[in-house]
């Protein structure tokens, strides 16, 4: 493998050999998972479903990771990714800001998803695993979880989110391209699955019942599940983003003021910030940079759900997580960005957003829909509906800057392309965009059924 480069040197030197974990810099310990009694959940615990590598990752005090040869190797079929400077979108909003993206949309299966789905998948592979189970929402996780298993020729079965399965045909084909089996969720597979399927025959699904389905499935067989987000070793294996970034930045002779991405579950967003807030704590980052993560007003656990206890699924079968959520019962309305589909979020960012260390602001899909295109035209990239979302975001940054007259550097992740996305943007260019929000009243109920669940087990 050494001495067979895939990358010119000039390129090579820039992929990292070492993963950032944020826990040791936390100042302080992050809640702990619960199992349904209450009691904390033990690594071998979780050895049932993941790779036990990644389950000593989870609660790794280290904070350099090595990235295996074999991963890195792989990495540098598209890494490093580019850092472009959005100078012919700046000028279109006429902003002193400058404006950076990190363009994850380069890689085969056109996101940041494969950072992590080639680790874990090489892991439990190296664990003897035949097989690996998984969810996915619009397609993303799901090909890269695909692409991974046809790396290392381990079978991947998929649950796709039935709404996602009949509106991106093309992401089930890719799937199955590269060799994974796809099944539409919920289906009659699983308990769980079965479950739903009678209240509903033509239940949309959600991303939590597809989690539920893969995990009952892994659990059964003794295949290995593969999560695409939330999970601290999920978070870690992205921040190849943040810490190539932060080299690339410098070339530029600039630093961000901002750092901006969107959050399904916060993986992408985590993978580009954490190593900024990794030099803010140890007092060398040169500005003093704000975290700005993007939600769907559709589903917003961190501007308008809670900080509690809440299960990481819809059925009810992972552990508790303490983490922002609008609720594990909340059905997200099909809003375009499958991907940010999910009632919770990661509990590393919860904790973040809970002591203000991260802002967290929600658009909804016209608006995002419509930032996107803005960029499409003057950037020629066409984002992938998830990451439309920190588009708007860093749209509204900048023109704030413009307003106040403050040339504000903002740095975005643009966690995918949309290319096979264009039956959402068709329905936007047509006027037929659905945007639909919840009420208060709707996530009250939600809110207080989870409060309703984890009361009596002695949690706070
Ligand atoms: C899945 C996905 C997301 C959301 O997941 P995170 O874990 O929050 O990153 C964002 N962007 C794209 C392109 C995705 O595929």
């Amino acid at each position: 493998m050494v001495g067979c480069a895939r990358r010119a040197p000039q390129y090579e030197w820039m992929v990292p050999r070492a993963w950032y974990n944020i826990l040791p810099d936390l100042g302080g310990a992050l809640p702990p998972y619960l199992r349904p009694d209450g009691e904390p959940v033990r690594p071998r615990d979780l050895e049932v479903l993941f790779a036990r590598e990644l389950v000593r990752q989870e609660f790794s005090q280290e904070r350099w990771i090595p990235i295996p040869s074999e991963v890195r190797e792989i990495y540098l079929t598209w890494r490093p990714t580019p850092l472009v400077r959005a100078r012919r979108l700046e000028e279109a909003l006429r902003t002193p800001a400058r404006i950076y993206y990190k363009y994850e949309g380069v890689s085969p299966p056109g996101s940041h998803k494969p950072n992590t789905a080639v680790a874990q998948v090489y892991y439990a592979a190296r664990e003897g695993a035949g097989r690996v189970t998984t969810e996915t929402g619009a397609g993303q996780w799901g090909s890269a979880v695909a692409f991974a298993g046809s790396l290392f020729r381990v079978k991947a079965t998929v649950y796709m989110t039935r709404s996602s399965y009949l509106q991106k045909p093309y992401r089930r084909v890719l799937m199955e391209l590269w060799g994974a089996e796809v099944v539409p969720s919920p289906s009659d597979r699983t308990e769980a699955g079965r479950k739903f399927l009678s209240e509903d025959p033509n239940h949309p699904g959600s991303l939590g019942i597809a989690i539920s389905e893969a995990i009952e499935d892994a659990v059964r067989s003794g295949a290995r599940y593969v999560l695409g987000s939330v999970l601290n070793f999920v978070l870690m294996h992205q921040t190849v983003i943040g810490l190539e970034a932060l080299e690339q930045i410098r070339y530029f002779d600039d630093y961000p003021d901002y750092v901006v991405g969107c959050v399904g579950g916060g993986s992408s967003f985590s993978g580009l910030f954490w190593p900024f807030y990794y030099e803010k704590r140890a007092g060398k980052a040169e500005r003093d940079v704000k975290f700005i993560a993007v939600e769907p007003a559709a589903v917003p656990s961190m501007t308008m759900g809670e900080y509690t206890y809440d299960f990481g699924d819809t059925a009810g079968l992972t552990p508790l997580i303490k983490m922002y959520t609008v609720g594990h019962t909340y059905k997200p309305p099909p809003i375009h960005a499958g991907g940010l589909r999910y009632h919770g979020c990661a509990p590393t960012l919860s904790l973040l957003v809970s002591r203000g260390e991260v802002g967290a602001v929600a658009y909804r899909q016209g608006e995002v829909f419509e930032a996107a295109r803005l960029f499409a035209q003057h950037e020629g990239i066409v984002p992938a509906p998830e990451s439309a979302h920190a588009v708007k975001a860093a749209v509204d940054i900048a023109l704030e800057a413009k307003r106040e007259g403050r040339p504000v550097t903002i740095l975005i992740n643009m966690s995918g392309h949309g290319l096979l996305d264009l039956q959402a943007y068709d329905e936007y260019l047509r006027g037929a965009l659905a945007d639909v929000v919840p009420t208060a009243e709707e996530l009250a109920a939600h809110l207080a059924r989870v409060r309703e669940l984890i009361r009596g087990k002695g949690v706070r």
